[in-house]
């Protein structure tokens, strides 16, 4: 039964997202040892994998393989067996189904996936795409539930022009923590087992999909330190996972990045420009930002900014929780 509702849902899946692939490139290579298949079919297949194997890759996570084998192998009397990279297809079965092809392969590849839902809320839409057969259902709740209060309150703050469909990943193969790249996020199964308080990952992670800075706006530091700015002020449950912003050291520089530039840019908020942040993150977007910005908004530049926090880093800082 299970299985039956979950088929719909990866149909369905596809279906919203074929149209988002545009300009990332996948081969195919027909492998036909014996010449079993006609140039017709050749044609149907090469058309078949365009138009569904781009929108697989997209939501499958990482590292999903671009050239991909099609083999024409007669061993298996299934009609397809599809992985990512591997595609091989029953000569005899597509003789009779070549109108069935695309379809089959869509299927026969979401079957790798252990789990998919699309949830829709408010003009908002979320793919939620599990590899793990793991995964913890509250930890996967949790995930979804932030999305859905957070990620529309960034996009209403900085960015109205963001996607309003995003794609969650909970890959097996994904080794760092979290990553955003067009509108999907990829989390590590591993990391979210070992920390299953650690939700407002999804609060920096959907800020990274909001700045949408492109390639060469600004240093990194800059762009994680607002995206644990948005963190610390947006997130749902920053006590619960123990997460905060370290008190300032000497040694530390604005440029360490993630919490201790987000502390820095705390202070500046309070005690320098309100709404400095969001201001900056608009310049970043629109690639305006340099580093006389600091000059322009405050008068300052940014060494003079973080030499003035090193001699009065104290902050009051309040955090969210359940
Ligand atoms: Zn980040």
């Amino acid at each position: 039964m299970f299985k039956k509702i979950s088929t719909i849902v990866l149909l369905s899946v596809f279906t919203q997202i074929s149209f988002a692939q545009r300009n990332q490139s996948y081969t195919l290579t027909i492998i036909d040892p014996n010449t079993k298949i006609t140039e017709k079919i050749r044609a149907q297949l090469t058309a078949a994998f365009n138009l569904v194997y781009p929108a697989f890759a997209r939501a499958d996570g990482y590292g999903t393989k671009r050239d991909v084998t099609l083999e024409i192998n007669d061993a298996s009397t299934e009609s397809m067996i599809a992985e990512a990279g591997k595609i091989m297809v029953n000569s005899s079965w597509l003789a009779d189904n070549s109108a069935k092809l695309e379809r089959e392969l869509r299927f026969k590849l979401s079957k790798n996936w252990v789990s998919s839902d699309t949830l829709k809320k408010k003009g908002y839409q979320l793919i939620f795409i599990s590899k793990d057969p793991n995964l913890n259902q509250t930890v996967k709740q949790n995930l979804i539930a932030t999305y859905f209060k957070v990620y529309p309150k960034l996009v209403k703050i900085y960015n109205r022009k963001s996607t309003k469909e995003v794609f969650f990943v909970v890959d097996t193969a994904y080794r760092a923590v979290a990553e955003a790249s067009g509108g999907r996020i990829l989390f590590s199964a591993a990391y979210m087992k070992a920390h299953p308080t650690d939700i407002d990952v999804v609060t920096h992670e959907t800020m990274h999909i909001v700045q949408g800075y492109g390639y060469g706006a600004g240093p990194v530091w800059l762009t994680e330190g607002i995206a644990d700015y948005a963190r610390y002020k947006y997130g749902v449950d920053n006590i619960g996972s123990k997460w905060s912003l370290p008190a300032y050291k000497q040694n530390q520089s604005y440029t360490n990045s993630y919490r201790i530039t987000a502390r820095f840019f705390a202070w500046l908020e309070k005690n320098v420009k309100s709404g400095i942040i969001a201001t900056l993150d608009s310049e970043l977007r629109d690639h305006q930002y340099t580093e006389n910005s600091w000059v322009s908004l405050t008068g300052k530049s940014i060494k003079e900014l973080w030499s003035d926090y090193s001699k009065n880093p104290e902050i009051k800082l309040t955090y969210s929780g359940k």
